[in-house]
């Protein structure tokens, strides 16, 4: 957003607010990577413990305590716990499901960054996230081969200087919101320095999980920032729009942030209906779009969230029946060395 007036906090509400706020990485730390905790604290007995466990060893279970506590105490099926909970089932190999679906992998020209779409550039600023979804795409990808210092940094600003068809910068990860305000605040202002450089777009399930990571140094660096700002959340279910959730995203609109969200098509998660209605609805009371909605990548160890593409048609027909047109995403999939994403009809 251009503008020369910062979004000043003055009342000691919001001084309060923000020492609140700046817990964030300590509510981050105090995260749970232990199964067995996981489950006692919502009192679900305990089952297939050594898979789970061995699941772990691939893909470690990490779940913040404010998503832990949107979940419903004693439901083994809880929408958020399944995405979090790691499974038997992903030890299973499965024909089609492969480690690297986007092809990720070999689209990197230098370390953190990765230009497949005109016009833009995905860099990868952060290698790690606040929850470990199992579904995840990339959670087979070699984040540690990819973590970035200050030089690639400034290589990577390097490479969308010398570029002048990239009008837009995608903060992706990992999780982007895992650096900390001075570190965006660092980087942006760098990039802002690219005069061809126009937006800049932050991909982020960060709030979701710990609503506290919007704090008001945040709000402040987008609102004061050149670039028109965008954030697309990543919520799965009407369930992780609690109150806190619903006023940090208040907070971002009130600074002129646009925000979208785009999920993804699960089984058992959001694969009804009635699931997408509520949480088309309910993003929309947030002030927030819904953009797109992923079928799964094939990523191994996920199969067991897959919807077969006739069955997600279907579901996206009944949407386009029962609610306003702004109100349904757009159903697409990602294709390896695709210009863009590839709409599902
Ligand atoms: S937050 Fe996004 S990148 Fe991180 S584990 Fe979840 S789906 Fe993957």
């Amino acid at each position: 957003m251009i503008t020369e007036t910062p979004l000043v906090i003055e009342s000691l509400t919001d001084i309060n607010q923000t020492q609140a706020q700046d817990s964030w990485n300590q509510i981050l730390s105090g995260a749970t990577r232990d199964v067995k905790t996981l489950l006692n604290q919502l009192d679900i007995p305990i089952t297939e413990l050594n898979e789970r466990q061995q699941a772990c060893l691939d893909f470690p279970m990490l779940v913040p305590q404010p998503f832990i506590n949107k979940m419903e105490k004693g439901n083994a099926s809880d929408p958020l716990l399944l995405q979090v909970l790691p499974q038997a089932s992903e030890l299973e190999s499965a024909e089609g499901y492969i480690n690297d679906p986007l092809a990720e992998k070999h689209s990197n020209l230098q370390k953190g960054l990765i230009h497949k779409y005109y016009s833009r550039v995905l860099v990868l600023l952060s290698t790690g996230c606040a929850v470990n979804c199992r579904y995840c795409f990339r959670r087979h990808f070699p984040y540690q081969e990819n973590r970035i210092g200050k030089n690639d940094w400034q290589e990577i600003l390097n490479y969308v200087a010398k570029d002048s068809s990239i009008e837009e910068l995608i903060l992706s990860g990992g999780d982007p919101l895992m650096l900390n305000d001075q570190q965006l605040e660092k980087f942006i202002k760098q990039a802002e320095e690219i005069p061809h450089l126009q937006r800049l777009r932050i991909h982020t399930r960060l709030p979701v999980v710990i609503p506290q990571r919007i704090t008001n140094k945040l709000v402040n660096v987008l609102h004061s920032s050149r670039f028109d700002c965008i954030m697309v959340l990543h919520i799965n279910h009407s369930k992780e729009i609690d109150d806190q959730l619903f006023n940090a995203l208040s907070k971002l609109r009130a600074a002129g942030i646009t925000l979208l969200n785009q999920a993804v098509l699960l089984r058992d998660i959001n694969d009804t209906v009635d699931d997408q209605i509520d949480l088309s609805k309910s993003l929309f009371k947030a002030g927030v779009l819904p953009y797109y909605l992923h079928l799964l990548d094939k990523v191994s160890g996920a199969q067991h969230f897959d919807i077969e593409q006739d069955d997600a048609l279907i579901l996206h027909a009944q949407l386009l029946r029962s609610l306003s047109g702004y109100l349904v995403p757009k159903l697409v999939r990602e294709e390896p060395g695709k210009g863009s994403k590839t709409p599902i009809s």
